[in-house]
């Protein structure tokens, strides 16, 4: 049986769900202890609750310390089987996690799965569903496993009650490469909002335009129904065969210029390393890239969750993460290669 220590790096939720993911596919065992030790509320927390027990009903596995706020986790996976799931988090805990979590199973059962979620679709810290479908599906896609992601309704926090729909099937893996410089680059920005004075995403547009020089057209606003009051910034850049989406949550108690000024740094980093690749982005392509057998991206500074989690990949698949600064270009490459 293999033993994670849940503070190794980053020592967040992400190790959790990387080794959930990994042991399905591999049939590997495994044990966790201290889970998200270094966070403020340590142990599971719903969504995290939910992605173990979600991962149990894929792998028919069995598990010891699936409850709320345990640090530890005892996983024995079985066969994983496509079918129809349907996970409701009862928080507005983050859905696409318990998705990203599941989605390297679906990939490697034996037929077509479909999966409803209910929770958080646009979560602070985690991908939202516009992420998932504009910019991790397609690069999937790409290297052969197919997902495609419906959104029936938003949910931000503290409401919640967002629910989305994903469609996998067995997937086909091949190698993906994204190393050359975008040749073309374009950003747009949209924001939606739900229950708040229409004066909050008028001066996040105002701001955005001001900050990344956007035109008036380049920036749309959009009112969603929800549970309850929310916000969010999504900048897209294009950069040659990737549509980033770059996000920021609107919060209490931070103002709409903040909001906007959060998303705007992140596409101004993006655009500065002259790189087809971001932040979260890096850390997602890891496990497809691993699965494929192999896989290079060009990207910018790897973030310490991104070196965390080609930690956990290494430990589960026969593949090196080679990370490298290519001080000329100004940005990293991203090797995975099979061992
Ligand atoms: P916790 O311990 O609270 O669960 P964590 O370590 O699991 O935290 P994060 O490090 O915040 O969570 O990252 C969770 C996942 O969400 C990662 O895969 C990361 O790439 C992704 N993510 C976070 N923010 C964004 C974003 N703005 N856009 C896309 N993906 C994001």
């Amino acid at each position: 049986m293999l033993r994670i220590d849940g503070t190794e790096g980053e020592g967040g939720g992400q190790i959790l769900r990387t080794a959930l993911g990994l042991s399905l596919v591999t049939k590997t065992p495994f044990a966790i202890d201290k889970i998200r030790q270094k966070r403020k509320k340590p142990g599971l927390q719903r969504q995290h609750l939910t992605a173990v027990l979600a991962a149990a009903r894929v792998g028919s596995a069995h598990v010891q310390g699936a409850e709320l706020g345990s640090t530890e986790v005892v996983f024995e996976p079985q066969t994983c089987t496509a079918g129809h799931y349907e996970f409701s988090i009862g928080t507005a805990g983050s859905t696409t996690l318990v998705l990203q979590t599941i989605l390297p199973a679906l990939w490697s059962a034996d037929g077509p799965s479909t999966v409803r979620l209910v929770g958080g679709t646009h979560n602070p810290m985690a991908p939202p569903f516009d992420f998932v479908q504009q910019t991790f599906a397609p690069l999937a896609h790409r290297m052969g496993a197919p997902l495609q992601l419906e959104l029936h309704r938003h949910g931000f926090h503290p409401a919640g009650g967002g629910e989305l729909t994903a469609t996998i099937a067995p997937a086909a893996w091949t190698r993906l490469e994204l190393l050359d410089a975008p040749t073309k680059r374009e950003v747009g920005a949209r924001i939606l909002h739900s229950s708040l004075p229409a004066s909050v995403p008028v001066r996040e547009a105002n701001a955005l335009r001001r900050r990344l020089d956007l035109r008036e057209h380049q920036v749309s606003i959009d009112e969603v129904a929800s549970n309850g009051p929310g916000n969010v910034v999504l900048c897209d850049v294009r950069l040659g065969v990737v549509h980033e989406i770059v996000s920021s949550l609107g919060e209490r108690s931070v103002s709409a210029e903040q909001v906007a000024e959060r998303a705007a740094a992140e596409v101004q980093t993006l655009l500065a390393a002259d790189a087809p690749v971001g932040e979260h982005l890096a850390d997602q392509l890891l496990i497809p890239m691993a699965l494929a057998g192999g896989g290079a991206f060009r990207t910018v500074a790897p973030s310490l969750h991104t070196r965390t989690n080609a930690a956990v990949v290494e430990r589960f698949l026969p593949v090196a993460i080679a990370m490298r600064e290519d001080t000329a270009a100004g940005n990293w490459v991203v090797e995975v290669r099979a061992r």
